[in-house]
């Protein structure tokens, strides 16, 4: 069966980047049948927060995407101690009292002779009984993998054929001792223990790669099958980052924008289905995703697009989902009605773009009078015809106040070719503003009383 897990570090809100990392591995678990692990990788106790972790446990629900296991690391520290312990009995790694004063030099050494820096090894050469009359003393250390000098090649399923030089890397260091292992060590170790059958992770983690297969094998385990997603690109091709864009998958949410639309917009971050289609949902997507199919190339990260699939998805809700949705949106006392959603629905990008909409149904802005006039038309003008739709207006019932028949009753008073002159005062009258809603749809949301009053207000003005 397919295992996959999602392995983040806790040590901030969870990106995009980390939000596409899960999908994906989510998508292939669940388009094979196969199981969704969550590991949260907080064996960085100074930089690991319970925040962050709730940031991304929330981010993570938010979007829908559900584990099957949790594990947290700091509860395994006793196993990766048996780990380490073996691998040290095995001679496979090693006590490393060198101190960051002989490091530099040494590689200070290497770069002035023209050679890349790396540990020199020297530790290796310890006996036994100096390892332990040191450790005994509380000498300061670290613990090394003597990694094997040779090449590794292993294929990565996105990627195609990857080679790695490792006598290039030195001894790397996987724990600070006993009861501090660190990431590849830590990674290596669970990715065995949780029968892990495919890694997807971002491209960053290409070079860990190479560690962690001769970890794997140094302590006899078989390695899963890797997957490296492509980077996430600026529209300029620069790597995303917070100056071009949001990169906390929060702020995404706390703009306004529906997980429905980040889902469908993340998963083509280096996806396309076979058909060419922009709105998927997650059922959709999951029934049609395939890893080979991910691109290796970087992925454009297309804000107006983003813009595009959401302003769709609100469009899409019934004016009833919307004002539910919207309520977070909202200032204090004001409420989106039932009405005052099927007006904005579909002229909005995100949820939090409603305030600004809907701001003039529950208080008339201050406007020019001159904003009255449609072209040149004379303010006489604007007068008269203001109030001959006032007195058909008067006539109406509170509850014959809707778009169709207000409609049907204004638009034989509104001149033929020329009905501007009568429904751009109007709509100006109504919202105080050049863009709004029509005038209609206005009076439906305000109703009779504060119709009237507000286009009362505007001929007065115009007098
Ligand atoms: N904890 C690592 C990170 O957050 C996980 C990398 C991996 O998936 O192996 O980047």
């Amino acid at each position: 069966m397919v295992r996959v897990r999602f392995a983040p570090s806790p040590t901030g809100s969870l990106h995009i980047g980390g939000a596409r990392t899960a999908l994906f591995n989510w998508l292939h678990a669940k388009s094979q049948g196969g199981h969704f692990i969550l590991r949260i990788e907080d064996t960085d106790r100074e930089r690991s927060t319970p925040e962050s972790e709730a940031d991304i446990l929330e981010g993570l629900s938010w979007l829908g995407i559900t584990w099957d296991e949790f594990y947290r690391q700091s509860d395994r520290i006793g196993i990766y101690r048996e780990y380490l312990k073996k691998l040290i009995d095995d001679d496979k790694a090693y006590y490393c009292f060198c101190s960051k004063e002989d490091l530099e030099a040494e590689r200070q050494a290497l770069v002035a002779q023209g050679f890349p820096p790396k540990y020199s090894g020297r530790c290796r050469a310890l006996s036994k009984e100096e390892v332990v009359k040191r450790l005994n003393e509380n000498k300061e250390h670290v613990i090394r993998f003597k990694v094997p000098e040779r090449e590794v090649v292993f294929k990565d399923l996105i990627r195609g054929q990857v080679k790695f030089d490792a006598s290039l890397s030195g001894d790397v260091i996987i724990a600070k001792n006993l009861d501090q292992p660190l990431y590849n060590f830590a990674v290596t170790v669970d990715d065995f223990l949780m029968g892990i059958t495919h890694v997807i992770r971002g491209e960053e983690h290409l070079s860990n790669t190479p560690k962690q297969i001769l970890l794997a094998e140094a302590m006899g385990m078989n390695a899963p099958q890797f997957a490296h997603l492509p980077l996430i690109l600026n529209t300029d091709r620069s790597k995303m980052s917070k100056r071009m864009s949001d990169v906390a998958l929060h702020d995404y949410r706390n703009k306004g924008y529906l997980p429905q639309a980040i889902v469908n917009f993340i998963s083509f971050l280096g996806w396309h289905p076979r058909e060419d289609k922009d709105m998927m949902s997650l059922d959709q997507i999951t029934s049609e995703f395939e890893l080979n199919r991910v691109q290796k190339g970087g992925a454009i990260f297309n804000v107006d697009k983003l813009d595009w699939l959401n302003a769709h998805y609100i469009n899409s809700l019934t004016p009833e989902e919307l004002a539910g949705m919207a309520k977070p949106f909202m200032p204090e006392g004001y409420e989106l009605t039932i009405a005052m959603a099927a007006s904005v629905k579909g002229r909005i990008k995100t949820l939090a773009e409603i305030q600004g909409i809907v701001d003039l149904f529950f208080k008339l802005p201050a406007y020019d009078t001159e904003l009255l006039k449609w072209k040149d038309m004379p303010l006489s003008q604007v007068t008269s015809n203001l109030e001959s739709a006032l007195t058909v207006l008067n006539k109406i019932g509170e509850s014959d106040y809707n778009q169709a028949n207000l409609e049907k009753v204004l638009s034989p008073l509104a001149p033929e070719g020329n009905r501007g002159e009568l429904f751009w005062p109007l709509r100006v009258a109504l919202s105080g503003s050049k863009a709004s809603p029509g005038p209609f749809e206005i009076m439906e949301v305000l109703g009779k009383q504060e119709s009237l009053s507000r286009i009362e207000k505007a001929i007065t003005k115009a007098r």
